[in-house]
C-alpha cells in the first residue's frame, strides 16, 4: 500500500512548527500545549475520540489520549510530543521550518519523534472502526526528555490504555524488546570545616567521600558479578562516577563534599532496590565517621526494559519487519507501560543517530515500510479473529 507524502510532510510541517522543547533548565523549557492540541485536531478529524489530560504538578504540560472503536485488548501507538532543546546556528535550515532536501525531512523532532504520528495518521486512515473488534489508541505524552512526567503520570493514574503498545522512537523499524535502565543520583557528604594545622578542629567531608567512592566501586563490581545480559554491547551494568565538587583551600578542613553519578541497570534489577542498597551501605560510613551523608535522586529514573521475545507482540512485529527484536543503549517510557501491564515494543520510522542533534531528520524512504507494519499491527491485534484467539492466551 503507498501513503500521501504530501499530506505525511504537511502534517509532520505542522507539528514541526510548534515548539516543545522540554528540559530541566527553565530557560529553554516550554509547554507542549500546541502540539498536542494540533495531534486531537488530525486525530479527531479521523473519528478519534481525544482526551486532552493536564500532567499533574506540571503547568503548561499536557498528555493526549485518542481512541478510535473500542472492545478488550487495544493497540497502542504511543510516542513523546516533546524535543530536545537545539542549537539554532548550527543548522542548515530553520529547526522550525520543516525542509525536504534529498529525501529527507529536516526539523527538530523530525525523527525522535514527532514524525510517528503523521506515520500512525497514515496507516489508520483506511481502516473501517466498524471492522475493529480491539481499540486502537494513540498515546502523546509530555516531558520525555527531561522528566518522563507525562508517562509517570499516566502510570500514576493506574489505568493501561491497551493491552499492546508500540513505542515509535526511532529504531529503523527494527523491534527493540530490552533496553538498560538508569538513575541519576547525588551524595552530600556534610562535615565540617577548619584549620588543616589541627584535625580535631573540623570534620573531613572529602576524606568521608573517599571511602563512600570506594564503596561505590566496591557495589559496582558486585553487581557486574550478579547480573551479566549478552544481549547489550556492554553486557554488564555500569556506574559512572560523574563529577564531584568539595572544599574550597588546601589549608581548610573540607567542610561539604557532593559527588553525582549513574547507574545503568540490566533487565532483573530495579531502581529502588538498588536505592535501598546505596543507602544501606552509606550508612555505616556516617557512623563511623560522625558525619551527615545525604543521598537524593537527581531524576526520578527509569527501570530497564525486558519484553520477553515469546509474548505475542514482539513475534509479531519481528514477522511483520523481518527484524529479530534486539536491545539498545537509550532509555525510553516502554518501562512505565510495562508497569501497567501491557506488553511493550519500542519501534518507529527514522534513526537514533539523527536524533539530538543539529539538522536532525527522517529519511522519506523509510516512512512507506513503516506504514505497511503499522497498519499490519492494526489488522493483527484490532482486526483479525485469529489475534482475538492469541489474544486470550497470549504471554506477557
Ligand atoms: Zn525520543
Amino acid at each position: 500500500m503507498t501513503f500521501d507524502l504530501k499530506r505525511y510532510t504537511q502534517t509532520l510541517a505542522r507539528l514541526v512548527a510548534q515548539p516543545s522543547v522540554s528540559c530541566a533548565l527553565p530557560q529553554w523549557d516550554t509547554s507542549n500545549k500546541a502540539v498536542i492540541d494540533q495531534l486531537a485536531e488530525d486525530f479527531a478529524a479521523l473519528g478519534f475520540q481525544t482526551d486532552i489530560i493536564a500532567v499533574p504538578g506540571h503547568p503548561g504540560k499536557y498528555n493526549l489520549l485518542a481512541t478510535l472503536g473500542r472492545g478488550e485488548g487495544g493497540l497502542v501507538f504511543a510516542g513523546h510530543s516533546d524535543t530536545v532543546p537545539y542549537d539554532a546556528d548550527q543548522w542548515s535550515s530553520d529547526p522550525f521550518t520543516l525542509t525536504e532536501r534529498e529525501g529527507k525531512l529536516y526539523g527538530l523532532g523530525a525523527t525522535d519523534m514527532k514524525g510517528f504520528f503523521p506515520a500512525v495518521m497514515e496507516a489508520v486512515r483506511d481502516i473501517d472502526p466498524s471492522q475493529l473488534h480491539a481499540p486502537i489508541v494513540v498515546l502523546a505524552t509530555a516531558d520525555e526528555e527531561s522528566s518522563m512526567s507525562g508517562a509517570r503520570a499516566l502510570l500514576d493514574a493506574g489505568v493501561a490504555p491497551g493491552r499492546y503498545a508500540v513505542v515509535g522512537e526511532p529504531t529503523g523499524m527494527r523491534p527493540i524488546n530490552m533496553h538498560k535502565g538508569i538513575l541519576m543520583e547525588s551524595i552530600r557528604v556534610l562535615g565540617k570545616s577548619g584549620h588543616s594545622s589541627n584535625p580535631a578542629l573540623g570534620n573531613s567531608a572529602l576524606e568521608a567521600m573517599h571511602e563512600v567512592t570506594s564503596e561505590l566501586v566496591q557495589y559496582r563490581g558486585e553487581l557486574q558479578q550478579r547480573f551479566h545480559n549478552p544481549g547489550f554491547a556492554v553486557a554488564v551494568p555500569t556506574l559512572n562516577l560523574g563529577c564531584i565538587h568539595g572544599g574550597d583551600g588546601a589549608n581548610r578542613i573540607c567542610g561539604e563534599c557532593e559527588l553525582h553519578f549513574d547507574l545503568r541497570s540490566v533487565p532483573g534489577m530495579h531502581n529502588d532496590e538498588l536505592r535501598h542498597e546505596i543507602n544501606r551501605r552509606l550508612v555505616p560510613i556516617a557512623e563511623r565517621r560522625k558525619i551527615d551523608i545525604v543521598f537524593s535522586t537527581l531524576f526520578e529514573g527509569v527501570d530497564p526494559l525486558l519484553q520477553p521475545r515469546e509474548s505475542e507482540l514482539v513475534r509479531a512485529c519481528e514477522k511483520l519487519t523481518g527484524a529479530s527484536a534486539e536491545a539498545v543503549g537509550f532509555a525510553t517510557e516502554a518501562p512505565f507501560y510495562r508497569q501497567l501491564d501491557m506488553q511493550a515494543v519500542v519501534m518507529g520510522p527514522g534513526s537514533i543517530d539523527q536524533a539530538h542533534q543539529p539538522d536532525e531528520f527522517i529519511a522519506i524512504e523509510q516512512l512507506a515500510p513503516a506504514i505497511d507494519v503499522l497498519r499490519s499491527l492494526i489488522h493483527h491485534f484490532c482486526i483479525s479473529s485469529a489475534a482475538t484467539a492469541s489474544n486470550h492466551k497470549g504471554t506477557t
